[in-house]
């Protein structure tokens, strides 16, 4: 019986998504895929809902829309990659993608949009999470990301464009969430429907995968104090110890008001 650690299976795609076999199995059906512009977004932003999810075991993916190279102390992509692998190991996920679009140039495009959408239809997620807003005194990437990944949900289910996406068909994402990066306001100005997630038990998690980042962390101080500060005031906004905050693209109904206000049964 192998262990649990040798099935996670991690993968680094450097090449085109367009390399890869034209036909791919179902099997590899993962639940949710948490997209980011680089390598380390996903991570700060989510990395304690992920930790969640991948625990209660559901399958998780994470696109890096690119390298996030270079950055000012990385000795370059091979340390980034072995970085953000050690940060996906640490989190529990099954996947994660390189789509290797070019980092510090990223634009909404057509071929972008399809690369995405294309991952979407081979992973077929239920959830989509990603970018919201833009990130002032940031990288322009993370808007960019937000656009390629609203126009890659709705790419995904299109019809009578599969030979545009692999020959994949078309797949409906049934919720899209908007994450915030951890050092931002509490709230994504603009979206009305806000859900916060109790992080009390993987916000120790989060903190370690940020910090697989060593060429990205290591020489910024307070980092671990800010992460720590934004999960404990959304947390105390909800009554939790920490917590992280998400919009819903579109609403969402519950069909058990009692428990999804963690009301006691
Ligand atoms: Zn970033």
């Amino acid at each position: 019986m192998p262990s649990i650690s040798s099935l996670w299976h991690f993968f680094w795609q450097t090449s085109s998504v367009h390399d890869r076999p034209r036909k791919q199995i179902m099997s590899e059906r993962l639940d949710v895929i948490a997209v980011g512009a680089h390598p380390d977004d996903v991570e700060v932003a989510c990395g304690g809902t992920l930790a969640a999810l991948a625990a209660a075991g559901r399958r998780i993916g994470i696109v890096d829309l690119t390298d996030g190279e270079p950055t000012p102390y990385s000795t370059g992509t091979a340390q980034r990659m072995e970085e953000a692998d050690q940060a996906a190991s640490e989190l529990g996920v099954q996947r994660r993608i390189q789509l290797g679009l070019p980092n510090r140039e990223l634009m909404d495009s057509v071929e972008a949009r399809i690369k995405l959408a294309t991952i979407f239809r081979r992973y077929r997620p239920q959830l989509v999470i990603s970018f919201g807003d833009k990130t002032p005194l940031a990288s322009p990437d993370h808007y960019q990301a937000m656009l390629i990944c609203d126009a890659a949900v709705f790419y995904s289910r299109l019809s009578k464009w599969q030979d545009r996406f692999d020959d994949l068909q078309p797949h409906m994402i049934d919720r899209h969430l908007y994450f915030r990066l951890a050092l931002e306001p509490i709230t994504l100005q603009g979206n009305n429907f806000h859900t916060v997630v109790d992080i009390t038990e993987t916000l120790e998690t989060k903190i370690r995968s940020v910090f697989c980042y060593h060429s990205q962390f290591d020489h910024k101080h307070g980092i671990e104090d800010r992460i720590r500060a934004a999960a404990v005031m959304t947390g105390t906004l909800a009554g939790v110890k920490a917590a992280e905050c998400f919009a819903a693209a579109k609403p969402y109904a519950t069909e058990d008001l009692w428990q999804s206000l963690s009301l006691p049964k």
